[in-house]
């Protein structure tokens, strides 16, 4: 069993992750990849100056117009009408599903060309349109990789971070029907003369939306390639997918977007092309389509309106940042999250839009809760706490596995009892002596297994931090005699608090 589209067998995050970890090529070409994209992200920073000052800027524009959600979607809504526009709201994927259907049907299209959109992901929108004889071309050139190979996005920027250049020859040479050097150039060039002749002969063109500018009713696109401008400018009908959160109310909020996005998502100071769309062709455009359909989608985000926990899930601008730093993600790629997002914001937003919670409740595990992806974060989510919500959510509805809860329990127990915790201590060191190497513990057998197929443990100290804490305390204390008499006033307080406390530190 697999999630639908992902391609990566296994019901449970577990299961899929052990998969990935199996599979060399897509972790080494993942951890190329990432670690390119976030040295990247670090230089295009530094370079800019004040990131923080940005990154807070971008945060307030965020919370403020989700804060005013109703009002800034009715005011786009309203302006993108006037400029001939016809827009669409779907409260439920089925319903946007539905939409882009009747509109191809109507328009009796044979083939749409698309360019890159995670919300059209999120509807598995190309096997709808398949259902009713639609060809669906993906336009972008990760994205037209991934299709051949019949898988879903493994990242919210670059679809086949998990492909190297030889598999992806491979899987053009079947296409192209020859075989195709494994050079960069070569496979790019094959695809885009391929396209050109796609481009032409669609009926409908498909876009995402980065951002819908709510002042004048008009979409942001933000790409590298060149082909969304095709896709929206060549066909005759374009149809506009977007998450109802994509906008912002004006012009000016775009200028910081600007900034914050292309710098997180690849370290560009700015994106290659970046289309403003306020409407269909008028009589003196050259081009441009005759028709235009915006579809607005909620499916699940309006759930989180209004949860303290969740709202700030819709400041994302899907820039892929959190997903380049995360430990997990570095390790196990994208298909193993299961949904059409990955990495720290498809551990949030999945569970978060989806009806069913129970069925991804094992996805909030997929972290280690460094907080990397909060640091990352331009709008700055702390997803790290999002996802210990989850866990807790879990818990508290009693969906947890009995062996971690009872795993958990006597954590606590030790954890909670000085004189417990040093007794675990004790007996861990004696126990430890039968499988230390050399300061590290590599076996794997029992509990430590998978623990140690892809790390080592390290050993307990011969002496612990609480075993030197006598000795530490006295030289405090001389120490203390040479401090300022307001300092060691407080200093003595705080030793005696922790004596009366009995607290037990870290051993
Ligand atoms: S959560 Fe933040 S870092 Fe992750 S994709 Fe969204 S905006 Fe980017």
């Amino acid at each position: 069993m697999s999630k639908p589209g992902t391609g990566m067998k296994g019901d449970t995050v577990k299961q899929r992750a052990e998969i990935a970890l199996n599979n060399d090529f897509l972790r080494k070409a993942v951890r190329f990849t990432t670690e390119r994209l976030k040295d990247g992200k670090l230089k295009a920073t530094e370079t800019l100056g004040n990131w923080e000052e940005w990154r807070e800027r971008g945060r307030q524009i965020r919370l403020h117009t989700i804060a005013h959600l109703d009002y800034y979607l009715t005011q786009f809504a309203e302006n993108a009408r006037a400029n001939g526009v016809h827009v669409h709201f779907a409260s439920t994927a089925e319903e946007a599903v539905h939409l882009s259907l009747s509109i191809a049907e109507r328009n009796q299209a044979k083939t749409v060309v698309k360019s890159k959109s995670m919300v059209t992901e999120e509807l598995h929108l190309n096997h709808a349109l398949e259902s009713i004889g639609v060809e669906a071309i993906e336009t972008d050139l990760g994205e037209y990789i991934i299709q051949l190979a019949g898988e879903a996005p493994s990242h919210i920027i670059i679809p086949a971070i998990h492909k190297n250049r030889y598999q992806i020859a491979e899987l053009l040479s079947k296409d192209a029907g020859e075989t195709l050097e494994p050079d960069t150039s070569v496979l790019a060039g094959y695809v885009r003369r391929k396209l050109r002749e796609k481009f032409l002969e669609a009926d409908i063109g498909m876009t995402g939306c980065n951002f819908a500018i709510a002042e004048t009713g008009s979409m942001v696109l933000f790409e590298n390639e060149g082909n969304a401008r095709m896709v929206s400018t060549v066909p005759r009908t374009q149809i506009t997918l977007m998450g109802m959160e994509r906008i912002i109310p004006g012009w000016g909020d775009l200028e910081v977007m600007a900034t914050l996005l292309p710098r997180s998502a690849t370290g560009q100071k700015l994106t290659v092309y970046m289309s403003g769309i306020t409407g269909p062709r008028r009589k003196e455009d050259a081009d441009g389509p005759e028709e235009m359909h915006i579809i607005i989608i909620d499916n699940g985000r309006s759930l989180q309106l209004g949860d303290p926990e969740f709202q700030e899930l819709l400041n994302c601008i899907r820039c892929g940042a959190c997903l380049n730093v995360c430990p997990v993600y570095r390790h196990i790629g994208g298909h193993a999250y299961g949904g059409a997002y990955s990495g720290p914001i498809g551990a949030v937003l999945t569970p978060a839009i989806n009806k069913n919670v129970a069925e991804w409740d094992d996805i909030a595990n997929a972290s280690s809760l460094c907080g990397a992806c909060y640091e990352a974060c331009p709008v700055k989510i702390p997803l790290h706490e999002m996802l210990i919500y989850l866990r807790r959510r879990k818990v508290e509805k009693g969906r947890s596995d009995k062996i971690e809860s009872l795993g958990m329990k006597g954590f606590a127990a030790v954890m909670s009892n000085s004189g417990r915790f040093k007794l675990a201590l004790k007996m861990g060191k004696l126990g430890q002596q039968l499988v230390v190497r050399g300061g590290e513990i590599r076996t794997k057998l029992g509990p430590l297994k998978k623990w140690n197929t892809y790390r080592v443990t390290p050993s307990l100290p011969k002496k612990s931090f609480r075993d030197q804490w006598g000795t530490l305390e006295q030289e405090i204390r001389e120490g203390l005699q040479e401090m300022d008499p307001a300092i060691q006033a407080r200093m003595e307080q705080h030793m005696k608090d922790r004596e009366k406390g009995g607290g037990h530190g870290h051993g």
